[in-house]
């Protein structure tokens, strides 16, 4: 549909975004009895955001289910997030999200998601996540048609580039697209779900300086914060620390956007990751690497050039799921070096003077194992063995923006709050523009979905309730 047939019209609850959390809104609202419209910006193959790339999300359970072995409590959940985030998190939110995670997994099953067991590999999540079969192409699929015949009326390539906010109360947007003419579409109750800003180099470098440009985007060029900046500049209260951010090492050779999960290396554990000197400068086998690989983007963004090369030998090879890209490879280091531009004498001495204070030990992946590094700085504090098995291996790393945690604060009725401190009448978020409610810093994997599906469904039903008075 063209946003252009929208000009003048009025909805009960309009969406901003098109990805899980904006998804879950829109059928909740549309079921509780409301008119709603998703205003989309992305055209429809690509509608979806950063949710069409997820693979799994975070629940408790307190026995096992068809997908899920074991049990995760509650309380186990949220020291897992504690920990993470160093306890910057809003523990009434936080509390409030884990409790309902269950009862959003077993909604989004209800509107026709399937899941399946996790697969083995280096993210062991088959205890805490449960995996969307089809992964979240299917997720955004499913609730597109569960949108459509609750009777959602969907626009595609409708950016939201102006929200008309009277003090505090939502009258009307602006969606202007493709060359298009402007459209102004009312509302009685605005759903702001359109993501961070982390496809804007121009916003990240306000913050990272002119590392941004080396910065690559693992999700949609959509997410470009504009609905964010219009909420800020009409005086939304503010959440969350600009520079944090979910950022993982992806191979170098990704895409600028939208290269997804695939880019991801997952080698760092298993081997040694050195800068552009050729020089290691942090501990590879530091925790599991679920609790790690979400440090490693922040850690090369800091880096010289935003660049670091991870090499291992054979040994760990089928260890890790692969990368989509082939390592660079050779049979002797100095020959890698300079395949990777490095100098080959220095890369060398690294790998002599890593190899030199491994420790005897059982390596052991699954464990937080003995294999350490003894008088070496930065230590390596498992998974240490020698890199002396040929053919060797590298592949170079660059930072992957996955999400940023600025947002707009808000209560636990997903209704967003105000600078002055009270709340807006009747403006509601959910996802990663209000994610940093939870994520002050740090990031537990599979707990974006459950932020947007847990907050989506609230600001759905307090959206059309709101739409009704
Ligand atoms: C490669 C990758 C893998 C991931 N894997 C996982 C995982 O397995 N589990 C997990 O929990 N999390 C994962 N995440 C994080 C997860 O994607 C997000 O936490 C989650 O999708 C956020 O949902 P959302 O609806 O808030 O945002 P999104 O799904 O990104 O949706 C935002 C929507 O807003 C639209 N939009 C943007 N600007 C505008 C505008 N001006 N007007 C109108 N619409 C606009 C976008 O087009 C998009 O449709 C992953 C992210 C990436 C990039």
């Amino acid at each position: 549909m063209n946003h252009n047939e929208l000009n003048g019209e009025s909805f009960d609850v309009v969406v901003a975004g098109g990805g899980n959390a904006a998804l879950c809104a829109a059928v909740t609202a549309a079921r509780a009895g409301a008119r709603v419209a998703i205003l989309e910006a992305a055209p429809r193959h690509m509608r979806g955001g950063n949710s069409r790339h997820t693979r799994n999300i975070r629940t408790m359970h307190v026995a096992p289910t068809d997908v899920l072995v074991e049990a995760y409590a509650e309380d186990e959940y949220f020291d897992d997030l504690m920990r993470v985030t160093g306890g910057v998190t809003d523990e009434r939110l936080a509390r409030m999200v884990i409790a309902q995670s269950g009862a959003a997994v077993r909604w989004l099953g209800n509107q026709g998601l399937r899941f399946q067991p996790a697969l083995g590999g280096t993210l062991s999540l088959a205890r805490t996540n449960a995996h969307f079969l089809g992964g979240g192409k299917a997720l955004v699929n499913v609730l597109y048609r569960a949108a459509e015949a609750a009777g959602v009326r969907v626009f595609y390539d409708a950016p939201v580039t102006g929200l008309d906010i009277d003090g505090s109360r939502f009258q009307a947007a602006t969606v202007g697209g493709s060359g298009a003419a402007p459209a102004r579409i009312e509302g009685r109750a605005l759903v702001v779900a359109a993501g961070g800003f982390e496809a804007n180099i121009d916003w990240l470098r306000e913050y990272w300086g002119a590392a941004a440009d080396n910065f690559l985007i693992r999700g949609t060029p959509y997410n470009r914060g504009e609905v964010l900046r219009l909420l800020l500049d009409a005086d939304a209260a503010r959440i969350g620390d600009p520079k944090q951010c979910h950022a993982v090492a992806i191979d170098g050779r990704a895409p600028k956007f939208d290269g997804g999960i695939v880019t991801r290396v997952d080698a760092v554990p298993f081997g040694i990751v050195v800068n552009r000197n050729a020089g290691r400068f942090y501990d590879e086998g530091e925790d599991f690497w679920p609790k790690r690989y979400a440090i490693w983007g922040r850690l090369v963004a800091a880096q010289p050039d935003q660049i670091g090369h991870v090499i291992i030998d054979a040994k760990p090879v089928g260890r890790f799921i692969p990368p989509v890209f082939p390592p660079v490879m050779a049979d002797r280091i100095g020959e890698l070096a300079t395949r990777l531009g490095l100098d080959p004498i220095v890369l060398q001495e690294t790998v002599s003077a890593f190899n030199r204070s491994c420790q005897p030990g059982e390596f052991d992946h699954n464990v937080l194992d003995d294999c350490r590094t003894e008088g070496l700085a930065p230590a390596k504090t498992h998974w240490a063995r020698p890199i002396d098995t040929p053919p060797f291996r590298a592949y170079s790393l660059r930072p992957g923006i996955t999400f940023t945690y600025l947002g707009v604060k808000v209560d636990a009725t997903a209704r967003m709050q105000m600078a002055d401190g009270h709340p807006s009448d009747n403006i509601f978020a959910a996802g990663e523009i209000m994610a940093g409610n939870l994520l002050g810093k740090g990031y537990l994997a599979g707990i974006g979905m459950t932020i947007g599906a847990v907050f989506g469904r609230i600001a759905g039903r307090e959206a059309a309730a709101r739409a009704r008075n």
